[in-house]
């Protein structure tokens, strides 16, 4: 399976460049290039039942052929006239000079396209085939012939012969997965698959032999996946927690506010997990504004009771620093150092309680810059990853090696669909927090258009003089060259100036770290009233005095991104308001725009934008770990990724009775 396409007859070095066009590289590279679809050549139709704007398959033979030229030469029409016996067909193509020297009188051709007029009966360019040796019947004639996407100088017959002869002539021997014998008898074997997937008998053996494929892909992954939990499970002994309360006690009782039932749930499924045998993976859900950070604190204080340290690391600075800001606060008076390590402290000296004090435990809150070579953390007795979907799994692991076998805590507000929970995160359990703290005010949303923008404002006038802040986020910070969207930094001047006397500054990935915090630091403390910002506000701010989000050019975000951003209202307890303006008549995007007008509901929301977008934009990036399927669909195949998790288990559970006698 793993030979170059080279050992096949009929490859040559030039063929197999064509081939490595289309991501043929090996056998099982051609194996797996699915067809597009089946053409059904079982049945021909006669000419003479022909009927108008139908597409069909007629075979017969060459009784004319010519060219037409006209103006000059320069355009040209190519013709032929078929003939079955029970009638003739005429064919045409445009500007397709070459294909005279292709065809000749007495040809017998196969032609497949919508007949176009019935007097007499005709058709406009065509797919057509030569039928050039009755042995070629099996493979191109009366049956599901495969349709596979091509490039320039590979045609269908060649392609189709090289599957054809791989499958059924050389007879290739495929190996079977290791634990095909925990398939049900449904599936079929390998090599069935691939002779269904190519050259199915029946459309419905397609279907079967795809989702045999689909479910190896799901099984790979699904191996690989519990392979490592029960790896861990048998090497890693827990941080042991002893849990006497000394810390949490009296942070609870400190507290502003009190724990909804939800949080105190998840910190008991914390808690159990900590006393368990194995190392803690627990990855938290959460929708935007449930209130995860106190849970990580909480979690954060029962291994600080048993004298361990705790590092988190959050996806940008600004989110770093805003969490540092509520720990030093809420932690600083029980004696932890809480310590902040992002990009720009890297010039610090390292401060001794970087080292670990034995005497006070330490918080290590940061972004990236935690996971360096040289950052050294020391008893370090839990990870905690903010906003897990902005890392991959090589930089949680990085993370998670600066200690020997720490509890995880990966926390997301991006809703996570079932299908991606069970495959991506399927590693990790869950805790879904599922309430929002008391006394929040739904946000409501509203889609409007440009025209509508003065209105707007006008309402935004009121909130400000009531005291309240505003978020207004644009796509882009300078001009492109197409000129089409409005920018950070011409508006923050326009709304300045509209605005008067109220403050209005600009947050962008361009300003320096050290300016970002200025912005932050006083829109934190409504000194600036208006912030005019990229989506780089999306990820965990938190002001609850601001109450307005206006996003402009609405429709060049993604949902789960919307999402985010109207996430960052409706933190306090005051009405909220979140505005999209879009002048877009793209009826998609007008769908995805109201789906927000709709719901408050990230789940809903999480969904929708799965089957918009797909599952690898929805995770935002390559790095999120997700592997790409050629079969697998995380949209449709729920059913097969349930299959292959149980399937998964009892495979292995077998490997380890087997280990055991
Ligand atoms: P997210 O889950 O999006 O990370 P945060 O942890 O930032 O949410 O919490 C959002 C806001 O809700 C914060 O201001 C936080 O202090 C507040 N909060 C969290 N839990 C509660 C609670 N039980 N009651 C009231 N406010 C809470
Ligand atoms: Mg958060």
């Amino acid at each position: 399976m793993s030979d170059e396409v080279t050992v096949l007859s009929g490859v040559k070095a030039e063929r197999s460049q064509l081939l490595a066009k289309l991501g043929i590289q090996t056998i099982a590279g051609l194996l797996f290039h699915a067809p597009k679809r089946h053409e059904d050549r079982r049945h021909f139709c006669a000419i003479a039942d022909a009927k108008l704007h139908e597409t069909l398959v007629f075979r017969g033979a060459v009784v004319e052929l010519g060219l037409k030229t006209f103006r000059n030469k320069q355009k040209c029409i190519f013709e032929m006239v078929i003939d079955d016996g029970s009638g003739r067909l005429h064919c045409r193509w445009w500007n397709q000079r070459w294909m005279m020297k292709n065809y000749k009188k007495g040809d017998s051709l196969l032609i497949c396209g919508k007949v176009k007029d019935l007097r007499p009966v005709l058709m406009e360019q065509p797919q057509v085939e030569v039928i050039d040796n009755l042995d070629e019947n099996c493979v191109h004639l009366k049956r599901l012939v495969p349709v596979y996407p091509l490039t320039d100088g590979i045609s269908q017959r060649w392609l189709r012969g090289l599957v054809w002869d791989l499958l059924f002539v050389e007879q290739l021997e495929i190996p079977e997965k290791p634990w095909s014998a925990f398939l049900p008898d449904t599936y079929p074997r390998l090599k069935r698959a691939f002779e269904m997937l190519h050259y199915p008998d029946e459309p419905f053996q397609f279907a079967l032999g795809r989702n045999r494929l689909a479910l190896d892909e799901l099984m790979d992954l699904q191996v690989a996946i519990q392979s490592r939990r029960r790896a861990l499970e048998s090497k890693a002994k827990a941080i042991p927690v002893v849990g006497d309360n000394r810390l949490i006690k009296p942070f609870l009782k400190n507290l502003e506010f009190g724990l909804t039932g939800a949080q105190s749930r998840v910190l008991k499924e914390i808690r159990a997990d900590l006393n368990g045998k194995a190392p803690m993976r627990r990855l938290l859900q959460g929708d935007v504004g449930a209130g995860k950070t106190v849970v990580a604190a909480c979690t954060a204080l029962m291994l600080m009771e048993s004298g361990w340290n705790v590092a988190m690391m959050a996806p940008t600075e600004i989110l770093a620093e805003q969490h540092f800001t509520n720990l030093v606060k809420w932690l600083g008076p029980f004696g932890i150092d809480v310590v902040l390590r992002t990009g720009s402290n890297k010039g610090e000296p390292l401060d001794a309680s970087l080292f670990g004090r034995v005497d006070r435990p330490t918080f290590w809150v940061g972004t990236h810059a935690l996971i360096q070579e040289s950052v050294e953390l020391k008893r370090l007795g839990l990870v905690i990853i903010d906003e897990q979907h902005r890392f991959g799994v090589a930089q949680r692991e990085k993370l998670l090696r600066k200690g020997s076998y720490p509890h995880l805590l990966v926390m997301t507000a991006t809703p996570i669909p079932r299908t991606l929970a069970l495959t991506l995160y399927g590693d990790l359990d869950t805790s879904i927090l599922d309430q929002l703290p008391p006394g929040r005010i739904p946000i409501k949303t509203y889609l409007r258009s440009p025209e509508k923008l003065p209105k707007v404002w006008e309402f935004v006038m009121g909130r400000l003089k009531a005291g309240e802040q505003a978020y207004v986020v644009y796509p882009r910070v300078e001009q492109n060259s197409d000129g089409e969207v409005k920018t950070v930094l011409e508006q923050k001047e326009v709304i300045a100036r509209a605005v008067s006397p109220y403050r209005v500054e600009a947050l962008h990935g361009r300003l320096k770290p050290a300016e970002k915090d200025v912005v932050m630091g006083q829109f934190r403390k409504n000194e600036i009233h208006i912030l005019v910002a990229t989506s780089l506000i999306e990820v965990g701010v938190d002001v609850p005095n601001a109450t307005i989000m206006i996003i402009e050019n609405a429709e060049q975000f993604g949902l789960a991104q919307l999402h985010q951003l109207r996430g960052r209202i409706g933190r306090g307890g005051k009405e909220s308001y979140c505005i999209l303006v879009s002048a877009t008549e793209d009826e998609e995007a007008l769908r995805r725009l109201r789906i927000m007008e709709q719901t408050n509901d990230g789940f809903e929301i999480a969904e929708a934008d799965l089957s918009f977008r797909g599952p690898g934009e929805l995770l935002g990036s390559s790095q999120s770990g997700m592997p790409d399927f050629r079969f697998a669909d995380l949209i449709r195949d729920l059913d097969l990724v349930k299959e292959s998790k149980r399937l998964a288990a009892s495979y292995l559970d077998s490997k380890e009775e087997f280990k055991l006698k």
